[in-house]
């Protein structure tokens, strides 16, 4: 095994490690984000429903209201036949009168109540059928997302035992500089490459690149502190 193998293993196994985690992180937000949408579509259709619903019972109302004069007018009738004189009778004609008139205007704007519910109706049914295609979106995707959650978990109980044995072959000293590093930067161990850092790219004086050919200490970059490697 080269100087820097042990210390390259390791860091290889934390990478994996550390896109795991953040995917681990990252999946119930998604989740979060996924069901947030369906809320969304949810609330549209809510909205269109109790729209269709108001204009239904706008419509209802119309139709009691035309009932009511209407039931008015036969009992007037009923009186009209047992009035005396022609006069009572004028006056209780015009007075009938007056209620169709009435009764006809209330139709009239009950047609238009109408003419509202199947545009209404279409825009419920627009709602219902988004609504549909998000939730079966969603659950397509938050079972692939369980599923990767599983993987994922899987995946990182395998990697921390690989990682318990890629640490037993690092020198104390090379893990305590390594973690102490890898606080601030990843990757934390860098090629250097034409006598440039891997991690910042700054040029490195001959005597470093002279340092890191000979692999027999760790060598730090000029710059940002990295461990280089040839
Ligand atoms: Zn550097």
């Amino acid at each position: 095994m080269s100087f820097m193998e042990p210390l390259l293993a390791l860091q290889d196994v934390d990478t994996q490690i550390d896109e795991l985690q953040k995917e681990l992180h990252d999946i119930p937000i998604r989740r979060q984000q996924e069901s947030a949408r369906l809320q969304d579509a949810q609330e549209r259709l809510s909205a269109a429903q109790a729209e269709l619903r108001a204009f239904q019972t706008r419509v209802a109302d119309f139709e009691l209201q035309v009932k009511a004069v209407r039931e008015q007018v036969a009992k007037l009738r009923q009186q009209q036949m047992t009035l005396k004189t022609n006069k009572e009778f004028r006056a209780m004609e015009t007075e009938i009168n007056n209620r169709l008139h009435e009764a006809e205007a209330l139709e009239g704007q009950q047609i238009m109540a109408m003419d509202a519910v199947p545009p209404a109706q279409s825009r419920v049914d627009a709602a219902q059928e988004r609504y549909g295609a998000e939730k079966a979106g969603m659950d397509a995707y938050v079972a692939d997302l369980d599923s990767r959650l599983a993987q994922v978990k899987a995946r990182l109980g395998v990697l921390e035992a690989e990682r318990d044995a890629a640490l037993k072959q690092v020198p104390q000293p090379h893990l305590r500089r390594y973690e102490r590093l890898r606080n601030g930067r990843r990757p934390t161990v860098v090629p250097l490459k034409d006598g440039i850092c891997g991690g910042c790219h700054l040029q490195q004086t001959a005597a470093t690149r002279h340092l890191v050919q000979r692999k027999n200490a760790l060598v730090a970059c000029e710059s940002c502190g990295r461990i280089l490697y040839v």
